[in-house]
């Protein structure tokens, strides 16, 4: 896919390229006082909420269209752009009506095939930059699905948000970052713009930051930050925005390493990663001939190929070594399954052998 950059004429594309405003538009009081405060701290791109989708009936809602004639004041008032989340063929009829100048498509718009073809459909012919939000299940090829039906359509200014994926277990976070999932999407497409939603990611003020560097120190092109002037009052997601100022304090805080200079001190670093991962590999393939034997000496004893106790024994001896080793016992379960899993394979392999 060839990608036309979404800097709109006068943004540089120096990093990060900044969206701020609230999570709803909420009156037109807010609107205003919420954009002029961020004017003033230089940001360019203004989002708000127009129509929000609740996980629950009863909650706010939105304000619908009437918040598309705030909108059009904060542009003809402070000369910011206006950003909104558009999920119907009517929000992209009304938004474009109104002169919006970027969408974005919701996470959980993302996650449906047809709302997403709707909103490609009715977008043809048009040259509006696109951002489009990760699902909220970590589902890689629905992203990239939702961004090949834009692509298809003729949307060529196109970008995405990495929001951080919805989970069951409690978390620090709102929506866990996974980060591998945006990396292997910027693997394929080098090209596509990346922005960070650490509001949505961390759902909470105190996390905004951390994240934010995060996202800048993974070479990351743009933030996305809700911001609101009044934070305690507001009508959604109040814990995460971040007052105008607050924001400002966020964004002059973030240190953005930008060379990309290899030193020769780097190269000899990536030298002995190379090296090690080769051994890492060795060791791997002489564990898994070890494996084979033993498979081996089960066929010949009758053995089944699975011994779940001795496996739970290894998998708690081995993660409580390598924390000691200061590795995260999630790392160490990760590589013990995958090698279990690999020698479990072997071994079927070896009496599936015997059999023939
Ligand atoms: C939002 O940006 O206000 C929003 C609803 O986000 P998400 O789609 O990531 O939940
Ligand atoms: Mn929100």
């Amino acid at each position: 896919m060839n990608f036309e950059s979404i800097l709109l004429p006068g943004i540089d594309s120096k990093r990060p390229l900044v969206i701020a405003g609230p999570c709803s538009a909420e009156s037109e009081e807010q609107v205003m006082e919420t954009a002029q405060q961020l004017a003033a701290e230089g940001i360019k791109i203004f989002r708000a909420g127009v129509w929000k989708p609740r996980t629950k009936p009863g909650g706010f809602e939105g304000m619908g269209s009437v918040a598309l004639k705030w909108l059009q004041r904060v542009k003809k008032e402070t000369g910011m752009y206006v950003a909104v989340e558009v999920a119907t063929q009517k929000h992209v009829y009304e938004a474009l009506k109104y002169g919006v100048d970027m969408l974005w498509i919701g996470a959980r718009t993302t996650t449906n095939p047809f709302a997403v073809q709707e909103i490609a459909d009715t977008l043809a012919g048009t040259d509006i930059p696109v951002l489009v939000k990760n699902p909220v299940n970590p589902d890689l090829e629905l992203w990239i699905g939702a961004i090949e039906r834009l692509y298809n359509a003729g949307v060529r200014k196109l970008g995405v948000i990495h929001r951080g994926f919805s989970t069951p277990d409690k978390n620090v976070y709102r929506n866990i970052p996974q980060w591998h999932i945006p990396i292997e999407l910027k693997r394929r497409y080098p090209n596509l713009p990346i922005i960070c939603d650490p509001s949505h990611m961390g759902g909470k003020r105190s996390l905004i930051l951390t994240i934010a560097q995060q996202a800048m120190d993974m070479n990351y092109d743009g933030l996305i930050i809700e911001s609101h002037c009044s934070p305690e009052t507001a009508l959604s997601d109040k814990e995460q925005q971040l007052t105008p100022s607050a924001l400002s304090e966020v964004i002059h805080s973030l240190v953005i390493r930008d060379s990309i200079q290899s030193t020769e001190d780097l190269s000899t670093l990536r030298g002995q990663i190379d090296e090690l991962d080769d051994k890492i590999f060795e060791l791997l393939s002489k564990r898994m001939r070890v494996s084979r034997e033993i498979g081996q000496y089960k066929l010949e004893h009758d053995m089944p190929v699975l011994q779940t106790t001795r496996y739970g024994e290894i998998l708690q001896d081995r993660v409580q070594q390598a924390v000691k080793m200061d590795m995260s016992s999630e790392f160490a379960k990760k590589i013990l399954e995958a090698v279990h899993e690999e020698s479990v394979r072997q071994q079927l392999v070896v009496m599936e052998l015997a059999r023939k």
